[in-house]
């Protein structure tokens, strides 16, 4: 366990170039090494010393010593990545550290959330892939993206990635998991009656990870897309949400077809209507945004009613 160092410790046994040159090697080599079916191949101290530019095996020896327990583990096969080192070595083989390339600005589809119109633009800007308004002037999304993504994806390729990957994060915190440490999050549903959202969607789910201090804000309508019930209706209806960006989803909002109320109090009680021509999913929530029940309904004469 590292609970008796201290943050510091643990990053300063990384300010050495042979050190961050091993892990770099133990990476290459298992990756070199790794068959079919196999796990994470150990590597000898021999193997490791082949990959590395170190005098004598001695300072090997001492740096590995070093790494051992926080960067590396050790058993009778040979040494092998810890939790810690997989995070760091990938981190710096995929350069997360360095500056995006620059890309855009492009025309995407979309509308606008704030003003409905379809002049969506996006580019890179501080390493996030944001999209502007051409009409209104503001920022619509703003999305991480990695210096990785962009050197492996182009153009549409690289929008699709940014859809993706955001999608898989929303699904993680729907289910209550942080996707950056896999804590259990504590979720929140929060009335936001200034929200710069329209009208229909004025409920925001505040998802809080404990660990490591992310916090995750959805508009309600949001939270629920990629709940299998909302997957099906829309998939029946020929529409795959799970390939579309936050912001394709402006529209149903901004149109008034997806929309969140409050439907009882202590405890509170929420409800979502996501419409599609005359057919719509709904989806009931407690408190902490969780679904507790759904149903498909249909309109007739004006109504909503069970299918
Ligand atoms: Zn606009
Ligand atoms: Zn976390």
């Amino acid at each position: 366990m590292t609970g008796d160092r201290s943050a510091t410790d643990i990053f300063r046994l990384l300010a050495d170039d042979t050190r961050v040159d091993i892990l770099r090697a133990v990476a290459i080599a298992q990756y070199e090494l790794e068959q079919v079916g196999s796990g994470a191949a150990e590597l000898a101290f021999s193997e490791i010393y082949d990959h590395v530019d170190v005098e004598n095996t001695s300072k090997l020896s001492y740096h590995l010593g070093e790494l051992t327990g926080t960067y590396l583990r050790k058993s009778d096969d040979g040494y092998s990545l810890s939790h810690a080192g997989e995070r760091i070595v990938r981190f710096i083989l995929s350069r997360n550290y360095e500056q995006p390339e620059s890309f855009g600005p492009e025309p995407v589809d979309g509308v606008c959330v704030f003003c409905g119109e379809d002049e969506l633009e996006a580019s890179l800007s501080h390493q996030f892939f944001r999209i502007d308004c051409m009409a209104c002037e503001q920022q619509v999304t703003g999305q991480p993206i990695t210096p990785a993504q962009v050197e492996t994806w182009d153009g549409d390729a690289l929008v699709q990635s940014v859809k993706l990957r955001s999608a898989e994060v929303a699904k993680q915190i729907r289910r209550g998991m942080c996707p950056e440490c896999g804590a259990q999050l504590s979720a929140d549903v929060v009335e936001v009656p200034g929200s710069a959202l329209p009208d229909a969607d004025s409920f925001v789910v505040v998802s809080t990870c404990e660990e490591c201090l992310r916090e995750y804000n959805s508009p309600l309508t949001y939270s629920v897309v990629y709940h299998p019930a909302s997957i099906a209706f829309h998939w029946d209806r020929g529409v795959d949400v799970t390939a579309q960006g936050i912001w394709e989803f402006h529209e149903y909002v901004y149109k008034g077809r997806w929309t969140s109320e409050q439907v009882a109090s202590d405890p509170d009680e929420y409800e979502v209507v996501l419409r599609h021509g005359d057919d719509a999913v709904r989806l009931h929530l407690d408190s902490t945004a969780t679904v507790v029940q759904t149903e498909r309904v249909r309109r007739e004469s004006g109504e909503f009613r069970r299918s």
